[in-house]
């Protein structure tokens, strides 16, 4: 049995307060990844505060034309929110694609950014582990890595970040915002999560005192070209060997603007803007997707057990683009289950 203690958040300055006065604190949201990981010892807090009484639960239209999502917003409530199902659709798509309903319906917005990866070493307390034990070795980069990361990888550590609808929010260059004893401040996506280098203990630039408590999604939505694809070892429940997300603004057949995102090849969700650089303006064509998929994946470089994902997460690439260009995205439930 290994103790701690519980309190609960009154309002946002009191939980920064309570996180930067016990350095081994941490919050709970929905405690989807966060009670695994203290029941598997990976993670051991003395002191769980609990934010779910927060006012951080509203999806709102900004002034700018987008939408600021509080950071408690379960995962359930947010893919069926009018407003992103309307506008963000590949948000929607992306959340539903992950987990289960159940876990849905309890996973945070907040939560959803900070879960950890799911390599199966971080979670073995036996096996060396540079994100579990810093300077402990990496157990993946000689051992079973099929899931690994095929891009972004550094000698410490090959792990990729577990999370859809963090690769949507990537493609749609959405804003994290914090609030910390130094005050609010926000953090483009692109710059919340961390490639590993030789500090893959910390997944992301949120300091260990900051409060996440909003996501702001810009204006465009790229509502009617999008697709969330997600490709999996089966058909639901299960996390993405390589998963694509698309935005286009299209004029007729000519692509105005992309976005792409690739998630389950790396440490963090990998946009790439001269993939992006390579489809826009051009007309759409089986030939210019797959110049943007090649792009994508020219620093790839895989190991033992998944060199297959370089192959896969190309064609993935180039079925997503066609996916999103002829407004036919993959499709997903459209029915909430309680
Ligand atoms: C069996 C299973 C399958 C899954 N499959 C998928 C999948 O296919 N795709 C996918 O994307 N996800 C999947 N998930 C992960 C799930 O989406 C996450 O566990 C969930 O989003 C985490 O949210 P939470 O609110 O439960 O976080 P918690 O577990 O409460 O917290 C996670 C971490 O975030 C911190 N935290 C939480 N909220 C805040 C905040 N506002 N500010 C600062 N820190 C905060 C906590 O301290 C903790 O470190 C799966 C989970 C399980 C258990
Ligand atoms: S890949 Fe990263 S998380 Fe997995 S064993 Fe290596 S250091 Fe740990």
């Amino acid at each position: 049995m290994i103790n701690f203690h519980y309190a609960r958040a009154s309002d946002v300055a009191d939980a920064v307060q309570q996180i930067r006065a016990d350095p081994a604190a941490k919050f709970i949201a929905g405690g989807t990844n966060l009670l695994d990981l203290m029941k598997e010892n990976v993670e051991r807090p003395t002191l769980l505060i609990d934010i779910t009484r927060l006012p951080l639960k509203t999806v709102e239209e900004t002034a700018g034309g987008g939408v600021r999502i509080g950071a408690l917003v379960p995962n359930s409530d947010l893919s069926y929110h009018p407003l992103i199902e309307q506008r963000y659709p590949v948000v929607s798509s992306a959340i539903r694609a992950g987990a289960s309903q159940q876990l849905r319906n309890m996973a945070s917005t907040g939560g959803n950014l900070l879960q950890r990866t799911r390599c199966a070493y971080f979670y073995d307390t036996v096996m060396p582990c540079n994100k579990r034990t810093p300077g402990s070795g990496c157990s993946a980069i000689d051992g079973i890595n099929r899931g690994h990361a095929i891009l972004g990888t550094s000698e410490a550590c090959i792990a990729t970040h577990p999370s859809d609808m963090c690769v949507a929010l990537a493609a749609l260059e959405a804003t994290v915002h914090v609030a910390g004893p130094k005050g609010e401040r926000a953090i483009a996506i692109a710059d919340f999560h961390r490639l590993p280098g030789d500090t893959p203990q910390r997944d992301t630039n949120l300091d260990r005192d900051e409060i996440i408590t909003a996501i702001e999604l810009p204006a465009q939505g790229f509502a009617k070209n999008y697709t969330y694809l997600k490709i999996r070892d089966r058909l639901s429940y299960a996390f993405a060997l390589v998963s694509v997300a698309i935005g286009l603004e299209m004029d007729g057949r000519t692509i105005r603007q992309a976005r792409i995102a690739l998630g389950g090849v790396a440490h963090k969700p990998w946009r790439d803007i001269a993939a992006e650089a390579a489809l826009n303006g051009q007309a759409a064509s089986p030939e210019i997707f797959r110049r943007a998929a090649d792009a994508l994946l020219r620093d790839a470089k895989g190991f033992a057990h998944n060199t297959f994902k370089i192959e896969l997460a190309r064609q993935a690439a180039v079925r997503a683009l066609t996916q999103a260009a002829n407004g036919t995205p993959q499709s997903q439930s459209s029915k909430k289950i309680a």
